[in-house]
């Protein structure tokens, strides 16, 4: 029945590009977190990255996250 099998490898096919794009998808999605927001800064106690309209400026362009 070659309709048969013409269906399933079309299926498999559209399955396998449905894995890709979500691969894909997951792979740019930490890109565009790190663009969102601007400007990142981090925190001079304990050096993490956070938005800069998250962070607590404590002047001299230094900045602290919300738990110090
Ligand atoms: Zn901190």
């Amino acid at each position: 029945m070659p309709l048969l099998r013409l269906a399933i490898i079309a299926a498999g096919l559209w399955l396998a590009i449905g894995i890709v794009r979500r691969i894909m998808r997951a792979g740019a999605a930490p890109k565009t977190d790190l663009s969102y927001g601007g400007k990142m800064v981090n925190c001079e106690v304990c050096g993490v990255y956070l938005p800069e309209r998250e962070a607590i400026s404590v002047g001299d362009g230094k900045f602290r996250c919300d738990k110090h």
